[in-house]
């Protein structure tokens, strides 16, 4: 998922508007030849690989799926999930995957009502959210959002650990994703120092796990190197953030340490991940402490299939 800021609640209905517009845009071929690719190779697998431009009408509180969409009312069913729909007019893209009768199902859903931050940086919007489904399509799996009572939980724990993976194999392919990604930190950056709040005093437990897993990310995939205001960011969650600080430094710690490329090293990280989460600052039950993560140290041992991100 990638997702900058925040939007209204949106409800959902799949009203057949526009219909004309959406089966262009639909009918569109992807923006490179990379993408087809990839596209095709998770297909091979006998999975289907959907993505669907969807409109988000803010006025009227609608969601709109395409009319065209392949398994509409397969995604129409998910996405009425409330707290799944208000993640997604969150953000410039998701990803949701769906065990069918046929096979599995990928739907990468594209959130037009934004299209404006992300028309020069489709490709590698897309290459992320491919990323995804790939994962997904190989077992690399983010908990089922659509049946957790708080899918935010769900589905940031499973952005933490995927990401690690994500960015390897999109810049392996030769995706450029670091470009658009840092400018959509710079400009989250640049609206947190205008903000008045001291502490992020208010914040639902899901805001606070949006910001646990964007600084998480920026701590693991960057450097004052690599990005020039890697400090400033840091420094300004720090200030702002305090109480989610501990969280994210032992994240980080913990998964520094470990070799994700290994599914059972991958399923141990994102339980420990999830548990963490669960009990940061903000959610509405906190469980008992989380158990000391119990992960054994980075090995060169792969489980993935030949020589994919070994
Ligand atoms: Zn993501």
């Amino acid at each position: 998922m990638t997702r900058p800021r925040e939007l209204p609640w949106t409800m959902l209905c799949c009203l057949p508007l526009l219909g004309l517009t959406f089966q262009a845009a639909l009918a569109a071929p992807l923006p490179s030849e990379r993408l087809e690719t990839w596209k095709r190779e998770i297909e091979q697998r006998g999975e289907q690989l959907i993505v669907a431009r969807i409109e988000t009408d803010r006025e009227t509180n609608q969601v709109r799926i395409p009319p065209d969409t392949p398994r509409r009312a397969l995604l129409a069913q998910l996405l009425a999930s409330p707290g799944l729909a208000g993640q997604f007019v969150q953000t410039h893209a998701m990803t949701l995957n769906q065990q069918a009768t046929e096979g599995r199902v990928h739907f990468v859903l594209l959130n037009m009502a934004r299209a404006g931050e992300f028309k020069d940086a489709e490709e590698p919007l897309l290459a992320h959210e491919f990323g995804h489904a790939w994962l997904d399509a190989l077992g690399f799996r983010s908990p089922d959002a659509a049946g957790e009572a708080q899918p935010c939980l769900a589905i940031q724990a499973g952005d933490i650990v995927q990401h690690i993976l994500i960015r390897g194999e999109v810049a392996r392919r030769g995706f450029a994703f670091r470009d658009y990604w840092i400018r959509n930190l710079d400009q989250a950056l640049d609206a947190l120092k205008k903000e008045d709040a001291p502490d992020g005093a208010g914040a639902s437990g899901c805001d606070s796990l949006a910001r646990i897993a964007l600084w998480t990310d920026v701590r693991l995939a960057l450097s004052a190197d690599s990005w020039s205001r890697y400090g400033e960011f840091d420094q300004a969650f720090r200030s702002r953030f305090p109480l989610l600080a501990e969280t994210v430094d032992e994240l980080v710690t913990v998964l520094k340490a470990v070799d994700v490329t290994a599914l059972e090293r991958f399923r141990r990280a994102l339980a420990y991940v999830l548990r963490r989460l669960a009990a940061a600052p903000g959610m509405e039950e906190r469980p008992a402490a989380p158990e000391a993560p119990d992960i054994p140290l980075k090995t060169k041992a792969c489980l993935m299939p030949s020589g994919w991100l070994c």
